[in-house]
Parts: C-alpha cells; structure tokens; sequence
C-alpha cells in the first residue's frame, strides 16, 4: 500500500515517513518492545533517558529470565507479554526521575562522581 508523499508528492512506500527539507524519506522505526509509557518525557529529561536508553540496549532477554526462572533451570523463559515489557520499561525510565533517583539515594545510591568532594 502506498500514499501520497507531503513533501514531494511522490508515491510513498508503506513504512516509510513523508519528506521535509533535506530529509529523505525515511523507513518508519518500529517501537521497541523496551519502551516505557512516557517516551516523550525522554527529551527533557537527561538521566531519565540513561535509565531508559540502558534498559533498552541490555534488554535482551533479561526480563524474560527475571520474571520466569526456567532459564536458570537449564529450561526456556516464556516471552514477556507487552504489558510486561511496558510496565518494566516505565518503572526503570521512572529510576532516572528526581523522585526515582531520590528513591535510589534513600537506599544508599549515590551516581558516580556526586559523592566526590
Ligand atoms: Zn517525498
């Protein structure tokens, strides 16, 4: 299926976003499944991205084994659900929140270089 290019009125492909500018039409990033509900506060707010962007990159199937101990018994972890994945990711992005990253002091958490001095 195809439609109609804002940019340049060409034919755009499915997927794919429409052109501005000096953008090319650009193939549409499907949502990791280790995204938390509040993407969007991402761009504001720095630390809440490095607890966001680390859970996504380590992931892998960690979740799967933490929620599932077949793994560890030599077994198979069954996938996490959507609702699983989003629920983990919210609540590491929220870590990286003034009130997370206070939750995390309180146990005796202190970020590299904050206790220097
Ligand atoms: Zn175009």
């Amino acid at each position: 299926m195809t439609s109609k290019c804002s940019g340049c009125g060409c034919s755009l492909p499915e997927g794919y976003k429409p052109c501005y500018g000096d953008n090319k039409h650009q193939k549409i990033e499907k949502p990791s499944r280790h995204q938390g509900m509040r993407t969007y506060r991402l761009m504001d707010n720095p630390e809440e991205r490095r607890f966001a962007d680390a859970w996504e990159k380590n992931n892998g199937n960690l979740l799967a084994h933490i929620l599932d101990d077949r793994y560890y018994q030599g077994g198979h972890s069954p996938e996490p659900s959507d609702r699983d994945c989003l629920v983990a990711a919210t609540t590491i992005q929220w870590l990286g929140t003034p009130v997370g990253r206070a939750f995390l002091f309180e146990l005796g958490y202190i970020k590299k270089g904050q206790n220097d001095g």
